[in-house]
């Protein structure tokens, strides 16, 4: 066992966008791949035509490109196994389910909705204790264990419709193994006949997935918690089929969490606390936009490092990993048990800690575009200065605006609290003498204005606080910004005494 190929499957059913708990389903397979030079892959599981959304698959592939996991087999990509879209392998299931009836571990149902209603309806009166369709409750219901072998014979020529359920033993122990949570114990008499196969020719997810995963020579399924409880289903599927000796481990991956660690990380929590829980936007067929790490300003390396903690740790103190360093780092024993709580904060300062590897150069580059966008452009070095100026106070590339504004253009308003403060009688006048000494520089970078402006302010005996906050108001608009004199030297000597000029005779003294 130990000497097979190890072979994962991300296997999302396109019922909309890529939540980030599916990402992180996606991430743990694709590092637990590469960590054991494996093959992931990718399937996609849309059996269930009435849940099928146009646009979700399309949207998964390239939140995985995005994220730069890349598949090694799946659709638009081909493999030895394909094809990867379960719509595309139809054909395959019915096979398999009547396999299964031949060998008497499923059977066909011909029950009308009526009739299952009728039966819920008379367990409930019965209060009996499990009300489903199960070993105790199918010789009462209308199938080919009830049914004499003729009369099913002649339906099933007749085309009327049925599905094969699988024929769940009474009751009998099931133990297994699954890598997060260890041994898992069910006993059948929980578990109903679940329905595999429809007559619509459909295979429904259990049947599907686990024909699939055989297959495709799968070793490892790892997936959602939500999965757990169908993984008795599928190692009864496994024995049924008689494909125990390759049936794969299973491993299932605990729910994220909402911020306040008090139930599943939903969108109407994204909704209300103003994050994305997903890694792209997307736009539903009905219009609605929900927001997306990448359109957020995220850079990918820290979005998949920020999902890659969220219920695994390498075991140091090591928080910052490149995707190659998980591969390598990423141990499925390591994975947690309990829930990860989603940390915005967190996910911002992984963030910060990305933006801040950045060369200033790659960081220039990225204000450009973000400047372009805003139809302003501006030499690099002009650009390299106000990125060194101003990182380390930005989290996302976006926030370079916020910061840097004021160097493209003059303040539109004056923060009144600083007014209040800092603007008093004669201010006007100080400004003006400023001014003065600066339209009298020949030389105006940083070192060269600081200090004539210094010693005017000295020599009469103004208050170096005050003239300097009302020159930053002059010129920023607000209490903030890098070192005054650096602004000065950026925007130029022009610009600068426009600047003070307008302040001058808009700022009313208080
Ligand atoms: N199609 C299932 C899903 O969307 C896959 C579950 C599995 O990985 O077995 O979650």
């Amino acid at each position: 066992m130990s000497e097979r190929r190890v072979r994962v499957r991300f296997a999302p059913s396109p019922t909309g966008p890529l939540h980030m708990g599916g990402v992180r389903t996606a991430l743990f397979n694709y590092l637990f791949a590469k960590k054991n030079g494996g093959d992931f892959l990718l399937r996609i599981e849309d059996t269930d035509q009435t849940r099928y959304v146009p646009g979700a698959e399309q949207y998964i592939i390239e939140s995985l490109e995005w994220c730069g996991m890349q598949f090694d087999e799946g659709p638009g990509r081909g493999g030895e196994c394909g094809p990867y879209r379960q719509s595309d392998r139809k054909p395959m299931y019915r096979q398999y389910a009547i396999e299964l009836v031949a060998t008497g571990n499923a059977y066909y149902a011909f029950d009308t909705p009526e009739e299952l209603e009728a039966m819920r309806d008379r367990l409930k009166a019965e209060n009996a204790s499990v009300q489903q369709y199960n070993a105790t409750t199918r010789g009462q219901m209308q199938n080919s264990f009830s049914l004499p072998a003729d009369v099913v014979a002649s339906k099933l020529a007749a085309g009327e419709p049925y599905v094969i359920r699988f024929a769940m033993p009474l009751a009998e122990t099931v133990e297994m193994t699954d890598i997060v949570r260890g041994r898992v114990v069910v006993n059948t008499r929980e578990l109903d006949d679940k329905v595999l196969f429809k007559s619509d020719g459909m295979p429904t997810y259990h049947l599907a997935n686990v024909v699939d995963d055989h297959l495709m020579s799968i070793s490892h399924v790892i997936r959602g918690e939500e999965w757990l409880p169908s993984m008795p289903l599928h190692v009864l599927l496994y024995r049924a089929f008689g494909w125990e000796a390759t049936m794969p481990e299973f491993a299932h991956l605990a729910l994220l969490l909402k911020p306040d660690g008090k139930g599943k990380l939903s969108k109407r929590d994204g909704d209300q606390l103003g994050f994305p829980v997903f890694p792209l936007q997307w736009t539903a067929p009905s219009g609605e936009v929900s927001k997306g790490y990448r359109e957020e300003g995220y850079f990918k390396e820290a979005f998949i490092n920020m999902i890659s903690l969220l219920g695994w740790n390498p075991g140091t103190e090591q928080e910052i990993f490149s995707l190659e360093e998980l591969g390598q780092a990423f141990d499925l024993t390591r994975v947690s048990k309990s829930g990860a709580r989603f940390d915005l904060e967190k996910a911002k300062w992984f963030n910060q800690q990305y933006l801040r590897m950045q060369t200033d150069a790659q960081l220039a580059e990225l204000f450009a575009s973000d400047l372009l966008a805003r139809g302003i452009e501006r030499p690099m070095e002009v650009l390299l200065e106000i990125v060194k100026l101003t990182k380390e106070r930005v989290t996302f590339v976006k926030d370079f605006w916020d910061q840097a504004s004021f160097f493209f253009e003059a303040p539109v308003s004056y923060d009144e609290k600083v007014i209040k403060k800092r603007w008093k009688p004669g201010t006007s006048a100080m400004l003006n003498e400023v001014a003065g000494v600066l339209a009298s520089l020949d030389a105006f970078d940083a070192h060269s204005a600081e200090e004539p402006v210094k010693a005017l302010i000295e020599a009469k005996g103004y208050n170096m606080g005050q003239v300097m906050n009302c020159l930053r108001l002059a010129l920023v608009g607000e209490s903030k910004g890098p070192h005054l004199f650096d602004i000065t030297a950026i925007i130029g000597k022009t610009e600068t005494l426009a600047r003070i000029a307008r302040a001058t005779a808009n700022i009313a003294e208080a």
